[in-house]
């Protein structure tokens, strides 16, 4: 239902500014209603999970005392159920891979899941929910076993998505990227100083910077804290996205 990402610059302590990047974009998006959110860090190289049914203070009770992070990537959600109860373990993020090398939030429905799902369980990999959105997380992984890099995979997972989906990625060896695209389902890049944003909407960022950049239909971007890189689902670089200023009050 909602969704926030940041990538910010490495630092030489653990910080907490991924996470309260996360909760402060969760509750701006409150608005939309939600059954369930969640957070995910690379935290000492290894993807981090933290998610709640019920509502935010749910989450920000569990993370308390563990919103410091090594890492400097965030992805989060709130959830609106549509496939699976509203419990903790289908709450977004969701783990992707084999060995949960990989986290993904997702926005929408997937209509394709099941056919994906069977196919992704005969070899192996390992679904813990009732989610269409597990199936595009494992996807991801596959793909990334298949070769090429986050991008790269990300792309291949989306032109093979049937539905609507704005989805976010974090990868353990990718410890300063995020990766989103989206299909039938909004994604704006928020551009900040040093650090940049992904929501579902201007609100998951607005605290933090007021300048965006509009992500077209069937697009993948990938977002580090210097750099943002648009391409097609065919592959090809988009350079013209929209630049605009948020008039907010
Ligand atoms: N279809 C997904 C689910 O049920 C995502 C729902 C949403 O957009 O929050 O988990």
């Amino acid at each position: 239902c909602g969704i926030v990402g940041y990538a910010g610059p490495s630092a030489a302590a653990a910080s907490s500014r991924p996470v309260d990047v996360a909760l402060q974009g969760l509750a701006r998006l409150e608005y939309r209603g939600y059954d369930s959110a969640g957070v995910a860090v690379i935290d000492e190289g290894a993807v981090r999970l933290t998610k709640r049914a019920g509502k935010l203070a749910n989450l920000r009770e569990a993370l308390d005392g563990a919103a410091q992070t090594t890492g400097r990537v965030s992805i989060a959600h709130t959830r609106w159920a549509t496939h699976g109860a509203p419990t903790d373990l289908n709450a977004h993020p969701h783990l992707g891979g084999r060995d949960g090398e990989l986290a993904v939030v997702h926005n929408g429905i997937i209509e394709n899941f099941a056919s994906l799902r069977a196919e992704l369980e005969g070899q192996g990999f390992p679904f813990l929910s009732e989610t269409d959105s597990e199936a595009a997380a494992h996807l991801l992984a596959r793909e990334m076993e298949a070769g090429g890099d986050l991008t790269e995979a990300m792309r291949r997972t989306a032109a093979s998505l049937d539905g609507a989906f704005t989805l976010l990625a974090v990868h353990r060896d990718a410890p300063g990227t995020v990766v989103a695209a989206r299909r039938n389902s909004p994604l704006v890049v928020g551009l900040g100083e040093g650090e940049n944003f992904l929501g579902s909407d201007v609100a998951a960022f607005v605290d933090s910077t007021q300048e965006a950049l509009e992500i077209g239909q069937d697009q993948v971007v990938t977002v580090t804290a210097d750099d943002v890189r648009i391409i097609g689902f065919d592959g090809h670089e988009i350079t013209d996205a929209t630049r605009y200023t948020i008039e907010w009050d």
